[in-house]
């Protein structure tokens, strides 16, 4: 609690005294820099930055910029988390799942995630992607607006709003019929009520539709992970082609043989967790530029409390989702950076991921371009985001060590800055 309650002070007396940067040049000498570029350093860097904009990359500060010390650090672009949910606490079990949709307000949890949202931007994730609320309607985007509108601090956010899935297929369950309980979904059935929610929910601020499109996971004999596929191949694509002719993207969670099979062929635009995904589906993704986001630390870190529960079907995934990432990579597909932090209690930093990555057979430049370069092509915002050069915005993060020689230097972020603005310093 005194730590929390510490950060919080920290971070607000931070916004104010060094978030006013107006029109004053910003000089950050940085001991090396990771610019996303290319997969090493460049050593002794400074980045000049104006007006929310990095301006040059040099060899010294021009005069009467402000210069931030960063000697001993290597900067890098700000990180993107694809896949998170702030308006959650943790859920490793269904108990915990309840808890948070049957005793706590969408207002009291909108309260925390603003809390997440903090805790977000000073782990260095400048940018996010937040994938759904989980019940709290349509709160991520608020929080989304308290941001833009500098109320709060917190990384910039895409969101997807409430998600959709088929009666019967998604918690709160288990309750007795005359029992009515909140989903953390929008429950849809049939093409054109989907297509309907899509209308809904692009109206009410999703910049993204989410789609549960499996559940129910086995081990096959033949080792291949099963499930039973939500959403027919018919409402998928009245979902899909809904939400592009709205010119909105479409993030399936589908984990397993017939979840991701099915998405692929809807066209989704990204696959999400993806513990088992057939090779002729790969070949898919990799032809149509459809993103993998496989949220490996998640997985692990559930797996033994959901065997304790009674599901021993989340450790053998472990395995099987090693296989599938390192066939994606060998496959050419696009690997883009996402976590489920929220799926997960916020005080677990998500830069675990990149071991995580690594551990699965990424080279630490991969695992970190995959939350830059690539996860900025994930959001459309390539233009601006996800490399350290003139033009884009001055998203730019610092760690005490060389993340390329041990990628958990990723976990001890000491400088944060979006859009020009810092919000962390050493
Ligand atoms: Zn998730």
């Amino acid at each position: 609690m005194r730590k929390i309650a510490w950060i919080a002070f920290f971070s607000s007396a931070l916004i104010s005294c060094l978030g006013q940067t107006g029109t004053k040049a910003i000089a950050l000498r940085c001991g090396s820099v990771f610019d996303g570029r290319g997969d090493s350093l460049r050593a002794n860097v400074v980045i000049v930055i104006e007006a929310g904009k990095i301006k040059a990359l040099t060899a010294s500060a021009p005069d009467g910029a402000e210069v931030i010390d960063l000697a001993h650090h290597t900067c890098l672009p700000g990180l993107i988390d694809t896949h998170t949910h702030i308006l959650l606490q943790g859920d490793i079990t269904a108990a915990d799942y309840d808890e948070q949709l049957l005793k706590q307000s969408p207002e009291y949890r909108t309260i925390l995630a603003t809390v997440n949202a903090r805790r977000a931007l000073e782990y260095g994730f400048t940018s996010i992607r937040d994938l759904e609320t989980e019940g709290a309607g349509y709160a991520d985007a608020d929080v989304k607006k308290a941001i833009n509108n500098g109320i709060i601090p917190g990384p910039r956010m895409q969101v997807a709003t409430r998600a959709l899935d088929v009666t019967g297929a998604y918690p709160l369950q288990g309750y007795a019929p005359n029992v009515s309980v909140p989903h953390g979904v929008q429950l849809v059935d049939g093409a054109d009520n989907a297509r309907q929610a899509v209308r809904e929910q692009i109206s009410h601020g999703a910049d993204w539709i989410k789609v549960y499109s499996d559940r129910s996971y086995r081990v096959r004999e033949d080792g291949v992970l099963d499930d039973i596929p939500t959403f027919t191949l018919d409402e998928l694509r009245a979902i899909v082609d809904e939400a592009h002719r709205e010119r909105h993207k479409v993030a399936s969670h589908a984990m397993a043989l017939n979840g991701v099979h099915n998405s692929v062929e809807a066209g989704v635009d990204t696959i999400e967790h993806g513990n088992y995904i057939a090779d002729e589906d790969l070949k898919t993704m990799a032809a149509r530029g459809i993103f993998y986001v496989p949220t490996i630390f998640v997985g692990e870190y559930v797996a033994q409390g959901r065997a304790a529960e009674g599901a021993p079907v989340w450790v053998k995934m472990i395995q099987i989702h090693e296989d599938t990432f390192r066939r994606a990579m060998k496959a050419g597909v696009k690997i883009a950076f996402g976590t489920d932090a929220g799926g997960f209690d916020w005080k677990i930093n998500p830069a675990k991921e990149f071991s995580s990555m690594v551990k699965f057979g990424m080279t630490p430049a991969q695992a970190i371009r995959s939350a830059t370069v690539t996860a900025a092509e994930l959001l459309g915002m390539q233009d601006s985001l996800g490399t350290i050069e003139p033009g884009k915005l001055a998203d730019i993060v610092a760690v005490p060590a060389d993340p390329l020689a041990d990628v958990s230097a990723m976990e001890k972020m000491d400088f944060v800055m979006k859009a020009g603005v810092v919000y962390r310093k050493p």
